[in-house]
């Protein structure tokens, strides 16, 4: 660990830090020496991931509440910013998702995805922002490819990622001369996920997946931790509003290449 990544005496706020690549993230901040808060809403989730990350070194608590309620978004960012001090690095990634296409889809899941992972990013970052170190703060959205690309049976998510690039992007424009840099992080196929276990459920499906990827495999969980830690370093002090695709190339083959994987991914899935 060099010192540039040593996260010690540093406050880390994960939202959705409590599975998969969210709680990946929180442990790699946690092992660097990071005090970290984390949030989601089933407060079993919570509770075991605090109990994993206390056992790092760090201080971390833990809060169940759900990203589409402010007030409740608010009093756990104050409370953090009470027990461990002003937040040096703020992490979105709450998010919800599942396969259908746009004209099946019922309004209300449409409306649960754009909630949770647009307004909910919106919210966090706008109930965070009092309690941001100015200067010196890093936010990091975690988008998906699905932002840049549109791709069937994701309007969505599509719709929903779109505008939370968008919010990385205004953010970083307003809250640069504060000193606080906003940026997000777009994860491609993340082996062992919630999320790729229901778009790709099937060893065939994720072949499909695998052969659209130009490194010729998933990513891992470890990886976009690493991205992470990297945009909330000095490593990065002069990077912001940048969405950064850590994805193996995945969204580089363009909408032809990744809508001919994710075509037949869909047309087999059961
Ligand atoms: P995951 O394990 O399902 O993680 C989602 C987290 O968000 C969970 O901790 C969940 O906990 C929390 N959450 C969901 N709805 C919430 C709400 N309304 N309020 C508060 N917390 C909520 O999913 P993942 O696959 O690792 O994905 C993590 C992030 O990476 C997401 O932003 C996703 O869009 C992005 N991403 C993933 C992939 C991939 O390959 N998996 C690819 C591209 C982008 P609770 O159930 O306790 O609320």
């Amino acid at each position: 660990m060099t010192e540039l990544f040593d996260y010690s005496g540093r406050t880390v706020f994960v939202a959705g830090g409590t599975s998969g690549i969210n709680l990946e993230v929180a442990r790699a901040f946690a092992r660097a020496g990071a005090s970290v808060a984390v949030l989601s809403r089933n407060r079993d989730k919570v509770d075991a991931a605090v109990e994993e990350l206390a056992e790092y070194g760090g201080w971390a608590m833990g809060f169940a509440a759900d990203v589409r309620d402010y007030e409740a978004v608010a009093a756990a960012l104050t409370a953090a910013r009470e027990q461990f001090g002003y937040i040096d690095v703020l992490v979105s990634g709450a998010a919800g998702n599942f396969p259908a296409a746009a004209a099946d889809m019922s309004a209300r899941g449409f409306s649960a995805v754009v909630d949770i992972d647009l307004k909910g990013t919106y919210h966090l970052l706008r109930a965070a922002y009092e309690h941001l170190r100015k200067p010196g703060a890093a936010v990091i959205n975690i988008s998906a490819p699905q932002s840049s690309i549109a791709m069937e049976m994701q309007a969505h998510a599509c719709a929903a990622k779109a505008g939370v690039d968008m919010v990385t992007r205004v953010c970083a424009l307003e809250w640069g001369p504060a000193g606080v840099r906003v940026n997000a992080v777009a994860p491609g196929p993340i082996s062992g996920t919630e999320g790729m276990a229901r778009l790709a459920p099937t060893p065939e499906l994720e072949q499909v997946v695998t052969e659209s990827v130009p490194l010729g495999r998933y990513g891992n969980a470890a990886e976009i931790a690493d991205s992470c830690l990297w945009l909330g370093s000095p490593m990065a002090s002069y990077i912001t509003g940048v969405v950064l695709p850590v994805d193996g190339g995945w969204s580089l083959g363009g909408a032809a290449q990744l809508f001919a994987g994710v075509r037949k991914m869909f047309a087999a899935t059961p």
